[in-house]
């Protein structure tokens, strides 16, 4: 027992180490300490092992402070092992190779099905992605040190296993171990409303904040919470499903199995359904972008789509307020596009049921994500990996 404790505490402050110079830029030692509460000893011991490994550096700089004296500062080798980030949803697979720093050195978005596709083609697409991906930032697979998947849906990240999702798993075929082995790289999959939560909180609008909630509006209605600086993912891994909380019973259909959940009102999938009722024709004939386009125009009868969705949603934001007194909550994904359309109703409506000193201190922040950045998040999740493993595992096998 003791050992596993040394273990896991020797990961932990390797972790924090490691993030707090990359999130720095540069930090002296003392510094480190006074931040991350470690002893000047385990800075010492931490940092020299890092530099061993070439995993940080040491640089001068000029104290300006002290008329010109030179410090020694610790900084980040961003070139010390690259990963890749794949996010997977209906209509696209992205991919994105990201330097220790969490840095993109390439890109590629390939617009394929995956929705009902058996997993092993999906497999398949990605490996095709992903080697395009990691030669075009002129590298090969075994420069890559980890794989980080974000796929929508209810995940056991440790098993690996998506419980419903896109596409088809006969006998819960897992997804990593299909990755993993046509890589040989160690792979983590994630919810991806997870992976956008870790991108957040590493380059985005969730820095330095220690209590946020990241909601997305997609296909689906996805969730990320960070209680005091962690991103809490619940028992098995399956807490967050805000999408899928109840709000009129015995209502809509949803892709779940059952009826009334929030996401049946709110995610694109449902608001092109309803606008594909509403205008008689077949859903897969409409788009998200042309919906909009027809509220945006004046179109009534979908404008009020958007304001019910937005009245549904305030009343759920207002109670996840109410429940975790966020700092911040950040709408990411493709629904942010629809604006005052569904936020003015939604805002309102949240303002309505929620306690004001608590709702003074949250603030709402509206930022679309892009399919790289979606990419980035995942690939955040295998560098978040990386910073905490043994260095013999950080670094590439090559
Ligand atoms: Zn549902």
């Amino acid at each position: 027992m003791a050992v596993a404790d040394r273990g896991l505490l020797r990961e932990i402050n390797q972790f924090t180490i490691l993030n707090t110079i990359r999130s720095l830029g540069s930090v002296s030692r003392v510094e480190l300490a006074q931040i991350t509460g470690q002893s000047r000893a385990s800075v010492t011991n931490i940092t020299a092992r890092l530099m061993e490994n070439n995993l940080i550096y040491e640089k001068e700089v000029k104290d300006s402070n002290q008329r010109g004296r030179k410090r020694v500062m610790l900084a980040l080798n961003a070139d010390a092992a690259y990963v890749v980030g794949i996010k997977v949803s209906a209509c696209m697979i992205s991919c994105a190779v990201t330097d220790m720093a969490a840095e993109v050195r390439s890109s590629v978005d390939l617009p394929v099905d995956t929705s009902n596709r058996p997993v092993e083609f999906v497999a398949d697409l990605i490996y095709e992605g992903v080697s395009f991906c990691i030669t075009r930032a002129g590298l090969t697979p075994g420069q890559v040190s980890g794989i980080g998947t974000g796929i929508p849906g209810l995940i056991d990240r440790e098993k690996g296993i998506n419980h419903w999702t896109l596409f088809t798993q006969k006998d819960h075929l897992p997804l990593r171990q299909l990755i993993q082995g046509r890589f040989d790289i160690p792979v983590w999959v994630e919810n991806d409303a997870n992976t956008v939560t870790l991108a957040h909180q590493w380059f985005g609008h969730g820095r330095g904040i220690d209590n946020f909630l990241v909601i997305t509006i997609e296909d689906g209605v996805g969730m990320g919470i960070v209680v005091n600086g962690r991103l809490y993912t619940g028992e098995q891994g399956m807490a967050a499903e805000f999408g899928h909380v109840v709000v009129s019973p015995g209502g809509q259909p949803c892709r779940c199995g059952k009826r009334g959940c929030l996401e049946a009102y709110v995610s694109n999938f449902s608001i092109i359904g309803q606008a594909a009722q509403y205008l008689g024709k077949d859903r897969t004939l409409i788009t998200y972008e042309q919906v909009l386009g027809a509220a945006n125009a004046g179109d009534k009868r979908i404008q009020k789509l958007f304001s019910r969705a937005g009245r549904i949603l305030g009343r759920g934001i207002a109670g996840l307020i109410q429940v975790f007194s966020p700092k911040r909550i950040i709408f990411s994904g493709r629904g942010v596009e629809s604006g005052p359309l569904l936020f003015d109703p939604m805002e309102k409506e949240m303002r309505l049921h929620t306690t004001g000193e608590v709702m003074e201190n949250c603030d709402i922040i509206l930022q679309k994500f892009c399919d790289t950045d979606w990419a980035r998040g995942a690939a955040t999740l295998a560098l978040q990996e990386l910073y905490k493993s043994p260095l013999d595992r950080i670094l590439p096998r090559i």
